[in-house]
This record gives structure tokens, C-alpha cells and sequence, in this order.
């Protein structure tokens, strides 16, 4: 397919992240955007580099990911900090659970230790006291992610790439025609997170909102992205709403504090007081000396989630030269390079360095079979 046209619809993470590996293998990529470049859930993100061990295929995709970020790790745009992430157990039955994730993470060749409580406050010395202990994974980082998808989109434009103001208003045989009534022909591959279904109405997407506040600067308070072991329920779950710790040191020495989930098709992005209310009480019983900061701005944003939680990654079924990456849920900064250099290796018809049948959208087709 090297040569070819590709017409790669949202210039989110994702979508920006297609573009500069597709130009990279020779294509003639046009980046089609509604609005602005990484404006969309990407904006909204957190920006924490994290491997999620409770799926092993999201396992496998966010550790590759991860190897692939370190490519990125000197752009200063970027604002790469390699933190590390500290998970915390509240309680003995929390630190139990410790040893199997442990299992799974080394096993995926993923450095990460055991911390007792000891080691957990001089890792951290503001966590509330009487904590049971954690597990500390050194080498996982945060990004800026909305920087990110503009460096990639540059990066796809400067090998002749086209970036193109508009939206796609429907797919065609061979192509997309946009709402201004243009016609692009080529291989199109949708990734428009959340507006996935305008294009794709056969593959389910729901949007997964979340708030997050940031605050006032004060370098030393927080040195890890710290979060509590239950953020895995919290963001695998399907409850209808939930809250978890999740704190992240910004370069600036602000505090991003997150993090809520609540499903809302609707897309209403107003701040709900009693959500952002539950959540900074959530962080405040895990890191009491929040409470005295001032919450400079606090914003929400919607996760793409698939129908069972995994990214859609690869032809669409039933269509010709329809592809597809979308659905990434909480984890679309960290896998978005990983999800672009899968999707390359199948247009260029090579093998990749991890499985992707699990995110194969057939899946949806063999579900709605059985
Ligand atoms: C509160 C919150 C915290 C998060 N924290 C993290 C985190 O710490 N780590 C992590 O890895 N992930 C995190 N995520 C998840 C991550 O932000 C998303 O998974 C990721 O940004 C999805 O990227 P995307 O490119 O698929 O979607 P988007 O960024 O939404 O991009 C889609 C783009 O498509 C465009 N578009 C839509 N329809 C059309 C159309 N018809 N024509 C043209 N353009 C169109 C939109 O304008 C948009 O720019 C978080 C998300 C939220 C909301």
C-alpha cells in the first residue's frame, strides 16, 4: 500500500500518531480535522505513561507503547518527566493483591517492586498515615499529550503530509466526502474517538466522562504519579460512576488531580459539582495537605470507550479500505504510538511485534454471532 492514498479522519493522539507512521512508510497522507489538533479527549488528558496489567492484551499494547515513547522522551514540547508511578494499598487486603500484579508486570519484562509502608512514605512522606504499602513501577513517565499530536502532525506534514480543516461528513465508496461536499479518495482510516459512530454506527462507542483539577504550583509536595490500586476497578469497571486517586507531579511543580468516570453520551462537558466535590475527597483521605491548595482550573473530558474496553485497531469489517483506530478509553496517550505502528505493520503486510487479533474490530462480528 506504500504510495498510496490515506485519508486519516481526526487529528486527535491517535489519529496524529497514524499520520507520522504512515508518512513515514511513504503513503500520501491527509489528515482531515474538525477542530483543532489534540483538542479533543486528548486535551483533556492526564498524560500518564502507564501499563495497565488486568488485560493482557492492554498489557502487551501499553508496554510496547511505552518502549515506543522513549523516542519521544527529549522533546522538550513533550514535557517528559519520568516519575514513575507509585500504586498505593490502603489496607492489608489491597497489599495482598500486590504480588500478582507483580507477577504479571515482571513477566511482561516490566520493571516494578513491592514497597512496604515505610518505604511508601519516604517514597511519598504526604500520603495520609496508616497506608498499608504499594508498588513502585520506576521507569513509567507523563507527557503533554496535546503537544504530542501536534509534533506528530508537524512531523507527518514535514514528509508531504496534508493537514486539512473540515469535518468528514460520511464515508463513500472508496473514500470520504466532507461536509463542505469535497470528495477525498483513498484508504481512510477513521479514528475520531468519540464521534466514532457518525462514520462507523456498527461499531458501539460510548463516552466515559472525566474531571480533573490542577493547582497552584508547589514543587516538592508530590514527586510520583500516585495512585490508588483501586483506579483499575475504577477504570475497568462498568459502574455507572466512580471516583480514585490519581495524583501526577506537573514539570511545573503543579498537582493534577484526577480522576472521576461516569458514562454520559450526551458529551455535556459542564463541571458537576457533586462528581468533582466526590473526587477531591477521595484524594484528600488518601493526601490530606491537598485540601489547603487552591484548584487553579478544573476540566472535564470524555474517554472513547469501546464496547468491552479494548481500542478498535484495524479493518473495518465488511467495508473495503476502511480502517479503524478508536476506543481507547483512559488509555489512549500511552498506546496511541503503539496503535499506529500495529496498523502500519498491516498496511505494509509485516508482522508486529505484538498480537493484534485482540483488537481485531471482527471481534465485534464474532460476538454478535455466538
Ligand atoms: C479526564 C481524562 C484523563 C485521561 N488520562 C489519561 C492518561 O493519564 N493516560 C492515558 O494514556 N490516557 C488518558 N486519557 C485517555 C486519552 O485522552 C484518550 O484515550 C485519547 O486522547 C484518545 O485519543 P483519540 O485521538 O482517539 O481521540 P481524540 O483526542 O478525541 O481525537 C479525535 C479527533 O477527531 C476529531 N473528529 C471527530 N469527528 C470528526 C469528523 N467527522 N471529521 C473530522 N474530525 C473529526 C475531533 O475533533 C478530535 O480532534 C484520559 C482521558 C480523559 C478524558
Amino acid at each position: 500500500m506504500s504510495g498510496d492514498a490515506l485519508i486519516v479522519i481526526g487529528a486527535g493522539i491517535v489519529g496524529a500518531a497514524c499520520a507520522e507512521r504512515a508518512s513515514a512508510e511513504g503513503f500520501a497522507v491527509t489528515l482531515v480535522e474538525s477542530g483543532t489538533v489534540g483538542g479533543g479527549a486528548t486535551a483533556a488528558a492526564m498524560g500518564h505513561l502507564v501499563a495497565m496489567d488486568d488485560d493482557p492484551a492492554e498489557l502487551a499494547l501499553s508496554h510496547y507503547s511505552l518502549d515506543l515513547w522513549n523516542a519521544l522522551a527529549d522533546l522538550p514540547q513533550a514535557q517528559f518527566s519520568r516519575c514513575g508511578t507509585l500504586w498505593v494499598a490502603a489496607e492489608e487486603r489491597e497489599l495482598a493483591g500486590i504480588p500478582a500484579k507483580l507477577d504479571r508486570l515482571v513477566a511482561a519484562g516490566i520493571q516494578a517492586e513491592a514497597v512496604d509502608a515505610t518505604a511508601l512514605y519516604q517514597l511519598e512522606p504526604m500520603l495520609a498515615p496508616g497506608l498499608a504499602g504499594g508498588m513502585l513501577v520506576p521507569h513509567e513517565a507523563v507527557v503533554y499529550g496535546p503537544a504530542v499530536a501536534m509534533h506528530l502532525a508537524d512531523c507527518a506534514q514535514s514528509r508531504g503530509a496534508r493537514l486539512l480543516r473540515g469535518r468528514a461528513r460520511r464515508l463513500t465508496r472508496g473514500g470520504v466526502e466532507l461536509e463542505d461536499g469535497q470528495i477525498l479518495r483513498g484508504t481512510v482510516l477513521v479514528a475520531t474517538g468519540c464521534a466514532l459512530p457518525e462514520l462507523l454506527p456498527d461499531l458501539p462507542m460510548r463516552a466515559r466522562k472525566g474531571h480533573l483539577a490542577i493547582t497552584q504550583r508547589h514543587p516538592g509536595l508530590l514527586h510520583h504519579q500516585t495512585l490508588e490500586l483501586g483506579y483499575a476497578d475504577s477504570a475497568h469497571g462498568s459502574d455507572a460512576s466512580s471516583v480514585a486517586f490519581n495524583v501526577q507531579p506537573r514539570p511545573t511543580g503543579q498537582i493534577l488531580i484526577g480522576s472521576s468516570r461516569e458514562f454520559d453520551d450526551t458529551m455535556d462537558p459542564a463541571v458537576s459539582m457533586p462528581m468533582l466535590r466526590r473526587m477531591l475527597e477521595r484524594s484528600f483521605r488518601y493526601m490530606p495537605a491537598l485540601r489547603g491548595l487552591d484548584a487553579l482550573r478544573v476540566w472535564t473530558g470524555f474517554r472513547p470507550t469501546s464496547i468491552d474496553g479494548r481500542p478498535y485497531i484495524g479493518r473495518v469489517p465488511g467495508m473495503d479500505d476502511v480502517w479503524v483506530a478508536a476506543g481507547h478509553e483512559g488509555l489512549g496517550i500511552t498506546t496511541a504510538l503503539g496503535t499506529a505502528q500495529l496498523l502500519a505493520d498491516q498496511w505494509m503486510q509485516r508482522p508486529s511485534a505484538i498480537d493484534s487479533t485482540p483488537f481485531d474490530p471482527a471481534r465485534l462480528a464474532a460476538t454478535a454471532a455466538a
